[in-house]
């Protein structure tokens, strides 16, 4: 495998799949090199548990169905983690053979396995139904989707609320596709409307009345509406929200009738998260001649994974450090430039990161045609209706259970964290799923 994404020069023209494709001969002789460790450390590293070493071992015989039955077991989001877990931070960080060599490629061989089975239509197998209309879910994200694979597979079928016209949460709406391609996603997603989760689309907005009606209430609703700049200049023609951006682009079709905008000259993103590097990644693709993200901190304290921000600069996207913006310039409606004000480091904030001082009297101005506003989200709001223990972001959580501080009513994902990961929201929906079964089906 010469690298896992095509040449940088080659997919920063297309919205179409940066992965390269993989094949048996490789993921074969990839698995052979594992050294099937006795204590399999990257177990431990993998967030929803899967058995590694078990579906390594298949591989090695050629075993894709043996293998992908040992992920989808505790994971059923197969390639799409595949894709898109930060593995270099999780299970490949904890990989033994990291010291003799580099770390086993789970990540890739979770990819392999998973694509192949949507190729060759490996679909999963549910019980007949033992129990329905039982246990809502509110939101169809891989945690939501996540509880309602699981609680199927446990012979339950739930009610699934979505407020948007297709479910797939952030990762058919925000996550860009060419790093997660739609037909792909939709096809695992497809798996839990088959085995037969009702989906009603609609957006609940009384929480209340839900956990009355169910015997089992699971919130996985996410995060909330995404933060202002505050700053003069926000309405100006050529603003974006970089979640609305990702939205259009992936979704325009489904929600708004349009086509993605094009973009022209210089964008710049200001944000320093995963979200500020898909919209980065996404600009220039978009038609940007240039794009730069404008941090307010160091490279140190920056939350994009490391894997992520090197896809973007392998594609040439700038990173400006210590920037606070303070204003986004316009003429005649249009943006022009942002102002931002230099930074130094001061201590660290209640996040342990160390804060951006401003310094006085250290301005620039970046001209540039469009602006990209990723400055993350504020915590989801609604919960607090049903009266609920809040915890760190959302409504405090039974670990191991997921259960709140009502019984009967569980969250989990995003809402639940206030922002993590695709695989820690589907381990979140798995563990809720396992406690609601165990009441009903115990009852
Ligand atoms: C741009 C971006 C890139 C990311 N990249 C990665 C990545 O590469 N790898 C990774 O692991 N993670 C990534 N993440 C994080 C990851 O997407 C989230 O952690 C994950 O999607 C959380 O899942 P969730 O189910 O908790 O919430 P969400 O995915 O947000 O899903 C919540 C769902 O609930 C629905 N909903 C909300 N309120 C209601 C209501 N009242 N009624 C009905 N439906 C409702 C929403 O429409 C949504 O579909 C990224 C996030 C962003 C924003
Ligand atoms: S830690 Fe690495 S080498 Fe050891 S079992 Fe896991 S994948 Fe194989």
């Amino acid at each position: 495998m010469a690298g896992k994404h095509h040449p940088p020069e080659v997919r920063r023209a297309t919205l179409a799949d940066a992965f390269a494709p993989l094949k048996l001969q490789w993921a074969v002789a990839e698995a052979t090199r594992c050294l099937m460790c006795d204590d399999a450390p990257c177990q431990k590293g993998c967030v929803a548990g899967v058995d590694i070493k078990k579906f390594v071992r298949a591989l090695r015989t050629r075993n894709v169905r043996l293998a992908l039955s040992v992920i989808r077991e505790a994971n059923f989001l197969v390639a799409t983690c595949g894709r898109i877990c930060p593995q270099a931070e999780l299970c490949e960080k904890r990989c033994s053979a990291t010291g003799l060599a580099k770390p086993i490629a789970i990540g890739e061989l979770q990819r392999f396995v998973g694509e192949t089975a949507i190729r060759e239509r490996m679909r999963p197998t549910f019980p007949p139904p033992r129990s329905e209309a039982q246990v809502a879910i509110v939101g169809g994200g891989p945690a939501g989707l996540a509880a309602a694979y699981y609680l199927r597979g446990a012979g339950i079928v739930a009610d699934l609320y979505e407020r948007r016209a297709r479910v797939g949460g952030v990762p058919m709406a925000g996550i860009p596709r060419f790093r997660l391609p739609r037909d792909l996603l939709g096809a695992e997603i497809g798996f839990v409307a088959e085995g037969g989760a009702r989906v009603i689309h609609e957006a609940v907005t009384d929480l209340g009345a839900l956990a009355d009606r169910y015997r089992a209430l699971f919130l996985a609703c996410g995060l909330g509406a995404p933060r202002e700049a505050g700053v003069p200049g926000e309405r100006l023609a050529g603003v974006w929200i970089a979640d609305t951006l990702l939205e259009l682009v992936n979704l325009g079709e489904d929600t708004r009738g349009g086509a993605p905008p094009r973009f022209s000259g210089r964008t710049v993103v200001c944000g320093g998260g995963n979200t500020a590097f898909d919209a980065a990644t996404v600009a220039l693709r978009l038609g940007s001649d240039e794009v730069v993200v404008a941090y307010r901190r160091s490279e140190v304290e920056m939350p994009a994974w490391p894997l992520h921000r090197g896809f973007a600069v392998e594609e040439g996207v700038q990173l400006r450090l210590l920037l606070l913006p303070r204003e986004i310039q316009g003429e005649e409606g249009r943006v022009v430039g942002v102002g931002f004000q230099r930074a130094e480091l001061g201590e660290p904030d209640a996040s342990g990161r160390r804060h951006p001082r401003p310094v006085d009297g250290a301005f620039e101005s970046i001209a540039c045609r469009q602006v990209v506003l990723a400055l993350g989200n504020h915590p989801s709001a609604g919960w607090e209706a049903l009266s609920l223990e809040a915890g760190a972001s959302g409504p405090r959580v039974d670990p191991e259970t997921m259960e709140t501080s009502r019984p009967g009513v569980f969250a989990g994902g995003d809402l639940v964290n206030g922002g993590a990961t695709v695989v820690q929201a589907v381990a979140d929906g798995r563990r809720a799923a396992r406690a609601i079964a165990q009441r009903i089906l115990d009852e």
